[in-house]
């Protein structure tokens, strides 16, 4: 597979590929079955106990639809005035909304901030709005959030939760000109992050995936991807990021050799209601509104704005530079013995304590897409490739 190809894939998904894997793609060593394995790997040779996932579709729990809002110029953060109002605009985050959130409130943050107020009022309470009104509140702000929809019923609550932080985030052409803003955000969420670990309820943890490649190497039924070539900044944060392991065949219960990688999990069940929470305890206030029109946006009594709207901006400030980016995801029953994610052709599994995530993925149909109709059978067929996966390894 051609590494822009897998590249895509891991973004549409697990992003396996895209900050953690395949950044230690680049510098893995592959070790030819016959000679002696890494020192890692032999210290691995009996990783061989990883418990099995039982694939079965009967327990599947849920099937999640949602549309990542990809702008092709990366996230709008930037200040407009409308009326007597200061909107701070924060939105636009495709595929790496939690991942990039604290970096990039903090930058809408500093901005509201510089209008001079003490009172701020956040319109969205998903990945974007929360961090926002959190890192205000901090700030000795007084804020009060506005959303139509609070979790779980935003998309924010639907994504795969891995770190994921240049995962359709923009274009390779707007790559250049977004990098330095992109990697600043990046860095403060990862140490954002850290702060996190070891919390009750594990909200963010890190966790050991398995890379499974395409042994087949079939070229049959393969489709060209409709979507663009997207802005890869996976070399900028090679620091931030384990590196990637391939580990022989015999080391390991998969029948192939596998490249091991390490990325962070977001637990957003625990994660999303421990951010609600603290806001409240905080004395946060939280309303729930629509807005059909920026004109409401007047009635309000804060004179500064966070617009943090997510795929909603599209319509609400009619800005059709967002496009939809559909993603679809199915939940297992919990196996909190499952501790680790599978990546393998077209198919990811992250070991969530809200369910085991499943998620299937095509090279094309995703792309400007924004129904929300679950399609089970997509995600029965990743179940059941699941299951083939379970029945090829070898018990410990
Ligand atoms: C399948 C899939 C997997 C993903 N996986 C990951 C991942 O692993 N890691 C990662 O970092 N990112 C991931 N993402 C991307 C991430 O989910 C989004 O970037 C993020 O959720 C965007 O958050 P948000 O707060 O901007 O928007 P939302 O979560 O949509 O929140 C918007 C808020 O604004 C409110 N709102 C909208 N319109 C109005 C209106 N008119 N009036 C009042 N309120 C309004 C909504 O009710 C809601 O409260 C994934 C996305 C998808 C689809």
């Amino acid at each position: 597979m051609q590494r822009r190809e897998f590249l895509r894939q891991a973004g549409a998904t697990l992003a396996v590929a895209s900050t953690a894997a395949l950044a230690g793609c680049a510098r893995q060593t592959l070790v030819p079955a016959a000679t002696k394995p890494p020192l890692a790997a032999q210290l691995e040779s009996g990783v061989a106990r990883l418990a099995p996932i039982r694939a079965q579709t009967d327990r599947i729990t849920g099937i999640y639809v949602c549309t990542r809002p990809f702008r092709a110029a990366g996230p709008r953060i930037e200040m407009e005035t409308l009326g007597n109002k200061t909107i701070v605009h924060n939105y636009g985050h495709g595929g790496s909304g939690w991942s990039l959130s604290w970096g990039s409130s903090t930058l809408a943050l500093h901005m509201a901030q510089s209008t001079g107020v003490h009172e701020l009022g956040v319109i969205g309470c998903g990945a974007l709005g929360l961090t926002s009104a959190l890192l205000a509140q901090r700030a000795g702000l007084s804020v009060r959030i506005y959303a139509k929809a609070l979790p779980p019923d935003v998309f924010s609550m639907r994504a795969t939760g891995l770190w994921t932080p240049d995962s359709r985030i923009c274009d390779a052409q707007h790559a250049q000109a977004f990098g330095d803003r992109w990697e600043t955000m990046a860095r403060t969420s990862y140490g954002m992050y850290q702060s996190m670990l070891g919390l009750p309820g594990d909200p963010i943890e890190w966790i050991d995936g398995y890379h499974l490649p395409d042994m087949t190497h079939s070229q049959q039924g393969e489709s060209v991807s409709d979507e663009p070539d997207y802005g890869d900044f996976s070399e900028r944060i090679r620091d931030l990021t384990p590196e990637t392991i391939t580990l022989p065949v015999g080391s390991t219960p998969f029948p192939q050799p596998v490249r091991r990688f390490t990325i962070m999990m977001f637990n957003i069940t625990t994660y999303a209601r421990m951010l609600m929470s603290d806001f409240q305890l905080a004395g946060g206030k939280i309303i729930v509104r629509e807005f059909t029109h920026p004109r409401e946006l007047q009635e309000l009594p804060e004179r500064t704005l966070i617009n943090a709207t997510g795929y909603g901006a599209r319509a609400l400030f009619s800005d059709d530079s967002i496009i939809p980016v559909r993603g679809q995801t199915a939940r297992l029953i919990p196996q909190p013995e499952v501790n680790y994610a599978l990546s393998a052709p077209r198919l990811n599994v992250v070991p969530r304590r809200d369910g085991l995530l499943v998620q299937a993925f095509a090279d094309t149909g995703s792309f400007n897409n924004s129904d929300l109709t679950p399609h089970p059978e997509e995600s029965e067929a990743a179940v059941r490739q699941l299951a083939g996966i379970m029945a090829s390894m070898r018990s410990a």
